[in-house]
């Protein structure tokens, strides 16, 4: 990759916003770059969904603050309240709505009531009839309610389980509808539909009319109808240029689901999607995760665009060729383990667009599709992010981290040595390997694990990397240099666990996010169960805390064990069990250490969330208005490119207002 790439385009708050390099797009042939550049404004075009879909006030929101940002930024000497407000204007945009991208917490206000008021003093009349929000007065007390009062959608994924999941969650899945409502509305369907069955509910929002639930489906026509009649546009003109048949037929089901929001058509797409291997552009575009939703029905929409890395996918291959060597060998009870491994293909990737719950917050490895029933009976398609995971590491070696909190030398030389093989190896195992291992007991659904379902289904795919890792076999399939990169990966692996990634947490509160929550579930795990006969331990050097591992195959039979816990849970829906272990070793963090973690994190200063710019994609037109190139440039500054977006790309007007 080029060397004098700028990555690091700058940080505010706890964020710090980076950029990706595509490499050699200039030289893609012009038909590529056309299917790119069509894939691309449908990535763009979904964006309203997933703020809405965050939460009701979301899109009104935005449009006002960049009104206020707007009206302000022409003003000369423009003082503290502004500078604060800036701040604050781009982390509502950096999070897709009002609240932590990645806590759910509603975003703390850093200016005063006063310095608000002087800032909406300067929006025009011009400006206050278009938000439609009343009169300046109005407005100004709308916001109030929204920013300060903090009982107000205080939470946007609430998974404290002494309360109601739904009622207190400030997203946009669900109306007037209790938890229990929800639970057997979608259980029953279930229940009725058997087990090759479709996701009920992931693309709609479900409402009570009355004594009835209904659900609202998300579809062309319906609420999010102008979004998606943008995307399914501009996926039509990425249809015609596909790079082959299979390519346009699964483009083609992917726009006709669109149109009727039937998710029969939407399992059909996946399907064929899955079988696709031969294109070198590929891309997800719909209703995808459902991490946002505390039960696990509603997904949020995002879209990624992205080349195939051939060289290094060839390389990672021999993985996917030896699913089946893998799953015969985990420690896993045979009665858990799959008898035929099927399909789980594997490629490296660099993304081009992200887009929707993608961005800016992007993932580093995705493993899709989501349905159980498709992963099980046709397997599913795994990749690696590695121009994005390379722009991270680029940009975390000078960080200073892993001297802060590497135990002594040699754990820094492995690190240093092994550290990013080791890296994109566990994320290779975890997303071709561990999500597709294992299987279900007959009638048993992951979501009979209710809110602890993400979390164990990551751990499990995490302990199926970690456990492999330390195979022989690696050195085998020429995966790895050395035998030793494991070890920089089981070091790594539980200084963030237990204190690198609590950085992200303040003092006091608890660890919600299921990666996280299963990080240190994990880590706390193996640490309880390993340091009795010194296998790890937290030891003091110098009045501060760090893991030292003493016995790293001891350490690996402890990884196996809890995977083979862990796959019993999932496997037989023990949802007691869930809960027990993951409010035992997820989501309490030990106090004194965590206080110890801030301060020294403090001083690094280093902001602990990452997000990316996307670049700019320009097609070129000859007289006839032909598209006979696309420009890329990477020149665009974050507030240029999210202000840019709100222009272009604001395709729902009848979201609700305060
Ligand atoms: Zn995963």
């Amino acid at each position: 990759m080029e060397n004098n790439f700028q990555y690091l385009v700058e940080q505010f708050a706890d964020l710090r916003i980076l950029r990706f390099n595509i490499p050699n797009f200039e030289k893609l042939p012009l038909p590529q770059k056309k299917y790119i550049y069509y894939l691309s404004q449908a990535a763009l075009s979904g964006r309203d969904i997933l703020w809405d879909q965050n939460n009701k006030y979301n899109l009104w929101l935005r449009h006002v603050l960049t009104a206020i940002y707007t009206a302000n930024s022409k003003i000369e000497d423009q003082g503290e309240a502004f500078k604060l407000f800036e701040v604050f204007f781009k982390r509502v945009l950096f999070s897709n709505g009002f609240h932590h991208h990645y806590s759910t917490d509603k975003l703390e206000v850093n200016f005063s009531k006063e310095q608000l008021q002087s800032l909406v003093a300067h929006l025009t009349e011009g400006q206050i009839n278009g938000l439609r929000g009343g009169s300046k007065e109005e407005l100004f007390e709308k916001l109030l309610c929204l920013l300060y009062d903090a009982s107000f959608a205080s939470k946007r994924v609430c998974q404290d389980p002494t309360k109601d999941l739904l009622v207190e969650s400030a997203n946009n899945f669900y109306e007037g509808v209790t938890q229990k409502e929800a639970e057997s509305y979608y259980q029953k369907k279930y229940r009725e539909s058997g087990h090759q069955s479709i996701s009920h509910g992931l693309n709609s929002r479900l409402v009570k009319e009355g004594d009835t639930l209904k659900e609202e489906v998300w579809k062309s026509g319906g609420v999010y109808g102008m979004a998606i009649d943008q995307i399914i546009y501009w996926l039509e003109k990425a249809g015609k240029v596909a790079e082959n048949k299979d390519q346009e037929t699964y483009i083609k089901l992917l726009c006709d689901y669109y149109r009727t929001g039937d998710l029969h058509l939407f399992d059909e797409y996946s399907i064929k999607w899955i079988h696709e291997q031969s294109g070198d552009v590929d891309f997800i575009n719909g209703f995808i995760e459902v991490y946002g939703d505390s039960l696990s029905y509603k997904a949020t929409w995002e879209s990624l665009v992205n080349i195939k890395d051939r060289e290094a996918s060839e390389h990672v291959k021999v993985i996917s060729d030896n699913a089946q060597w893998f799953e015969d060998r985990s420690p896993v009870d045979v009665g858990f383990r799959k008898k035929q491994v099927s399909g789980v293909s594997m490629k490296v990737i660099s993304a081009v667009m992200l887009g929707g719950d993608c961005y800016p917050a992007s993932p580093l490895g995705i493993n899709l599709p989501n349905a159980e029933w498709i992963r099980e009976v046709h397997g599913s398609k795994s990749v690696s992010l590695e121009n994005i995971s390379y722009a991270h590491g680029q940009a975390s070696l000078k960080a200073g981290v892993l001297e802060e909190f590497a135990a002594n030398e040699e754990q820094i030389e492995l690190h240093k040595k092994f550290g990013s093989i080791a890296d994109n190896l566990h994320t290779h195992l975890h997303e071709c390997l561990g999500h597709g291992s294992g299987r279900m007991l007959e009638g048993i659904k992951i979501d009979d694990l209710k809110a602890y379902g993400s979390t164990i289904e990551e751990a499990r795919a995490d302990l199926f990397g970690l456990y492999f890792m330390a195979d022989e076999k690696m050195l085998e399939l020429d995966l790895v240099p050395d035998m030793d990169v494991y070890k920089a990966q089981y070091n790594s692996y539980l200084r963030n666990g237990l204190m690198v990634q609590t950085a992200r947490i303040q003092l006091g509160k608890d660890i919600e996010q299921a990666h996280m929550r299963n990080r240190q579930m994990i880590s706390k795990w193996v640490l309880e169960k390993g340091q009795k006969n010194k296998v790890v331990e937290l030891t003091q050097i110098e009045g501060k805390k760090y893991i030292v591992i003493h016995d790293y195959e001891q350490l690996r039979a402890l990884f196996g064990e809890l995977l083979k816990e862990i796959q019993r849970i999932k496997s037989t829906g023990d949802y007691q069990a869930a809960k027990d272990m993951i409010e035992t070793y997820g989501v309490k963090i030990d106090q004194d250490l965590h206080q110890e973690v801030l301060e020294r994190y403090k001083k690094l200063n280093v902001a602990p969330y990452t997000g990316f710019l996307n670049p700019v994609l320009e097609p070129e037109l000859n007289d006839t208005a032909e598209i006979v190139d696309v420009k890329i440039s990477y020149k665009e500054s974050f507030l240029e490119q999210m202000l840019r977006y709100g222009r272009e790309y604001s395709f729902i007007d009848n979201f609700e207002r305060m």
